[in-house]
Formats: structure tokens, C-alpha cells, sequence
């Protein structure tokens, strides 16, 4: 039994499948895929609403588009980007060392001060020294561990009197530049660390893109699965006895099965009636890991019009609304997508918003980076994913200050026959593809022991 038909779910249902077992997956949904969902737009294209890029070491993810035949193709990195500082733009080369960038951009060609600059990517680097240093399985090990995890990222900062502009740089990174989504106030700077430490920045994240969309791995695997998915089917309750698991779901129907995988947002666990009940330290835990705010921008262009003008559409900056931009066409530029975020608390004031007013704020940043021709889309999409009652936001969870090491021993613990997979269950590149493929995987791995 598989729970959850995202990436990891999905895998793990191929697994078992692949190693002759019975196989059913039950899905909350009427949609399979989770964060990993392509849609056709204007124009020929095809946008991702959830995931999209795969990293040069997501190095599973790269196996399974060989297997299942969906070619890819890199990110379009070529020309300038744009860095926007309190209302100035400034014309960048993108940056070559992550630990010394400034958002996207190279430092030399932003005109600010250079002591500013080099306070603030002198931070950067105290934070990728800490990074080193972290355990990605046991975080609550690591050198100094009680005192990063007790102390907030904003704290920290404040304490090393850092400047708007690193204030800028963190806020951006922690909110916007990883999986773990969050505002410096609201986690620790072990988990800051912690995140470096799992999905190096400098191992480049967004490094190649689906032709067809990343949605299409979801629906092959799905194809494959056939029948044995049932969609509509939330599970609330799974007992287990000594001869295995009873578990129910949508309206009050029963299932038997010996073990479980369940891939569902972590947070959501705690939407399951589990008996044997979950252990008191690891719901509190749960209750410390929420999923963040994230939704999804794309505006679709006849042409990447950007491309003719020297840029790369790799924009980021201090604007009300969008902090990051980049370019998500399919290589020949046509049509003309770029891909943004409204993250973190941002959300709040702009959730108030009609759509109409949203659209118009987005558009104004869209044409700060890219100028006048980007109020023009031939259509805009905006993905709420806070909106999803089965899922709740994006990337990937994250955890609140102090959560690791007061509750964070047990995170990676099964709970019986129930094996957690999804992609937060990683140790590597939690948060993306390449960790929900590792998660589904290792849970199967897990479960056979048991079995065995
Ligand atoms: C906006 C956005 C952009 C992203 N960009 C990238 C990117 O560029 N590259 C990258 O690698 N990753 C990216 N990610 C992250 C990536 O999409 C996820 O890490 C991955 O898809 C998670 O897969 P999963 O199977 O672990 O979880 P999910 O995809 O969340 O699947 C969980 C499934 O469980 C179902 N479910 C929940 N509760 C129940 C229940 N009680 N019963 C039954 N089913 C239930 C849900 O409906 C869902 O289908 C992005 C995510 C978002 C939101």
C-alpha cells in the first residue's frame, strides 16, 4: 500500500511493483502528480505549477528521464541579469560562486558600496564555514548545535550588525533560494545551515529543464500504474495489528495491507488517526514543521523577448513582490516564459488582494526587471499553492527555531509497518525531485527489510 501519488509515492509504487508485489496507491486527490504537475498554455507551451528544474547532481531524477525516454534540455543561462536595489536596476553578469553572489548577480556590477558588499558576503561566507560543519542525518549533533538552533537567522544577523543589504541577502535565501522556504525570523540558523548543507547552492539546482514538463514524469508513472491508483481517496485512519494494517480512507471505505508507505506532506500526517497512535515527541515535531508559503508566478510571452535584449530573464531584488525571477522557455525561446515566486509573508497581505490587483503587482515587478514588454503576457498564471488542502505550500517543509534539537532526534523513525517516504524524508536534495525519487526509494528498501 503506497499513500500519496506524488514523486515519491509514485516511485515507490513502481518499486514494489517492479519487484512483483501487490501494489495499491491511494491518492487524496482527483489529480496524481502533487507538486510535480505540467499544464498546457498559450502559445504551444507547457509550464510546471510545481516543480521544474532538475540540478547537475540530482543525478536520479537525470536516470529516471533516461528510462522513462523524456529528454531534457539546459536552462538558458546566457546574457546578462538584473539585480533591482531599492528601485535602481543594475545590468549583472550572473554570478560564478554562489558564496560569493549577490541574489543572482555578480557583486562587481552592482554599485553599492564595496564595504556593504563585502560585509554582507562576508556573512555568506560564515554561513557556508557553518554549512560544512552540519550532520545532514543527526543536525542536532553538530558543533554548537544547541546554540545555532535557539538562535533565529534575523538574531543572528542582528547581532553581527549586518546591513539592509545582507538582512536582503538572507531574507532571499531562506524565503526564496532553497527548498526550505522561511523568514529569518521564523527558523534557526541551524536549520539555515542545515539546508546548505543538504542542497548545495553551488551544485546548481536549476540546471536543466523537461522538454514536455517535469508533470510528465508524474503522468507515465501514473500510466504505468494504472488501476492499481485509486484517486479521491483521502486516507484519515490506519490501525495496524500484528498481521498488518487496516487502513480507511475517502468515504469510510477499508483497505488491507501488510505494510504502508505513506508519502504525504509531513505536517499532514497529523490529518491521519494512526493506532498504535504516533509518538507525543514526533507529533510535536510534526507540529514544528510546517509547510511554507510559496506560490507560483509563470507569464507566457509570444517569444522570449528578453533574450534578443542580452538578458537570461535571471533577475532578483528588494521588490514588493517578486524577489527572483528566471527564464523557463523551451530552448528555441517560444514561447517566452519566465517563472517567479510570491514567498514567506509576503503572501499574507497579498492573499487579501482581488486577482485582479494581484495580477496588476505582478505585472509592475515583471516590467521593473524586464522592462515595459513584460505588462504584456499572452497569459498569466498564478499557483496558490497555500491553497491546496492536500498539500499546503512549497517548496518543502521547514522547521521552526529550535525544533531540531529539542524534538528533531526521531524525524527519520518508521512507525511500524508505516514507512514515511516523500521528499522531506531525504538527507539529500529534501525539498526536490531528486529527494522525493531517494525518499520513495529507501522507504521500499526499508519495508523489504522488515518483510524480509
Ligand atoms: C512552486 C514549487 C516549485 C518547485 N520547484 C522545484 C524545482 O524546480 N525542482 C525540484 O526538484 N523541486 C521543486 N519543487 C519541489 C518538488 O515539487 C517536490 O519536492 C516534490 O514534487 C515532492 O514530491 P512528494 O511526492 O514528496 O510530495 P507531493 O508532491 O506533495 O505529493 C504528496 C501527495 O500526497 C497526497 N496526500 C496528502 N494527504 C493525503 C492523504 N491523507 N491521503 C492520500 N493522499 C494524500 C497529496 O494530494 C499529494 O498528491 C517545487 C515545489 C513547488 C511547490
Amino acid at each position: 500500500m503506497v499513500i500519496g501519488g506524488g514523486l515519491s509515492g509514485l516511485i515507490a509504487a513502481r518499486e514494489l511493483v517492479k519487484q512483483g508485489k501487490t501494489v495499491t496507491l491511494l491518492e487524496a486527490k482527483s489529480t496524481i502528480g502533487g507538486r510535480m504537475v505540467n499544464q498546457k498554455v498559450a502559445g504551444g507551451g507547457v509550464i510546471d505549477l510545481g516543480g521544474q528544474w532538475g540540478g547537475k547532481t540530482h543525478y536520479r531524477l537525470e536516470a529516471l528521464s533516461e528510462e522513462l525516454k523524456l529528454k531534457r534540455y539546459p536552462s538558458y543561462y546566457e546574457g546578462k541579469g538584473v539585480f533591482i536595489w531599492n528601485g535602481k536596476s543594475y545590468t549583472t553578469d550572473l554570478f560564478n560562486d554562489f558564496w560569493r553572489s549577490i541574489g543572482f548577480s555578480n557583486p562587481d556590477d552592482i554599485d553599492l558600496p564595496e564595504k556593504e558588499k563585502e560585509a554582507a558576503l562576508q556573512l555568506w561566507n560564515e554561513l557556508f564555514e557553518i554549512s560544512k560543519s552540519i550532520s545532514v542525518e543527526q543536525p542536532w549533533t553538530s558543533p554548537n548545535a544547541q546554540v545555532l538552533d535557539a538562535t533565529p537567522v534575523s538574531q543572528w544577523l542582528l547581532e553581527r550588525n549586518a546591513a539592509p543589504l545582507a538582512q536582503w541577502m538572507f531574507g532571499w535565501i531562506c524565503r526564496g533560494n532553497g527548498a526550505q522556504v522561511f523568514e529569518p525570523y521564523e527558523s534557526s540558523m541551524l536549520h539555515l545551515a542545515w539546508s546548505m548543507a543538504v542542497a548545495p547552492p553551488n551544485e546548481t539546482a536549476e540546471d536543466w529543464l523537461f522538454y514536455k514538463g517535469a508533470g510528465e514524469v508524474a503522468k507515465i508513472i501514473a500510466n504505468e500504474l494504472g488501476s492499481r491508483i485509486i484517486l479521491n481517496a483521502p486516507v484519515f485512519k490506519i490501525d495496524q495489528d500484528s498481521s498488518g494494517l487496516t487502513v480507511i480512507y475517502g468515504d469510510c471505505k477499508t483497505v488491507r495491507a501488510k505494510t504502508a508507505v505513506v508519502a504525504i506532506p509531513p505536517p499532514l500526517r497529523l490529518n491521519i488517526q494512526f493506532n498504535p497512535p504516533l509518538p507525543p515527541r514526533f507529533v510535536q515535531l510534526m507540529r514544528r514543521t510546517p509547510m511554507p508559503s510559496k506560490w507560483k508566478v509563470l507569464a507566457v510571452y509570444p517569444t522570449a523577448f528578453w533574450r534578443d535584449q542580452g538578458y537570461c530573464a535571471a533577475g532578483s531584488g528588494n521588490l514588493d513582490v517578486l524577489e527572483q525571477t528566471a527564464d523557463a522557455c523551451p530552448p528555441e525561446g517560444n514561447p517566452g516564459i519566465i517563472a517567479s515566486f510570491v514567498s514567506g509573508n509576503k503572501i499574507g497581505g497579498f492573499s487579501q488582494l482581488s486577482h485582479q490587483e494581484q495580477r496588476a503587482l505582478v505585472l509592475k515587478d515583471l516590467a521593473a526587471y524586464w522592462g515595459p514588454q513584460a505588462k504584456e503576457p499572452i497569459e498569466l498564471v498564478i499557483v496558490r499553492w497555500t491553497e491546496d488542502a492536500w498539500i499546503g505550500g512549497g517548496y518543502g517543509v521547514t522547521r521552526s527555531t529550535g525544533a531540531w534539537t529539542a524534538f528533531g532526534s526521531g524525524w527519520q523513525d518508521d512507525h511500524g509497518k508505516v514507512f514515511w517516504a516523500g521528499t522531506e524524508q531525504s538527507t539529500r536534495w529534501p525539498g526536490y525531485f531528486e529527494g522525493a525519487i531517494e525518499a520513495g526509494l529507501a522507504a521500499v528498501k526499508r519495508l523489504n527489510a522488515v518483510l524480509a
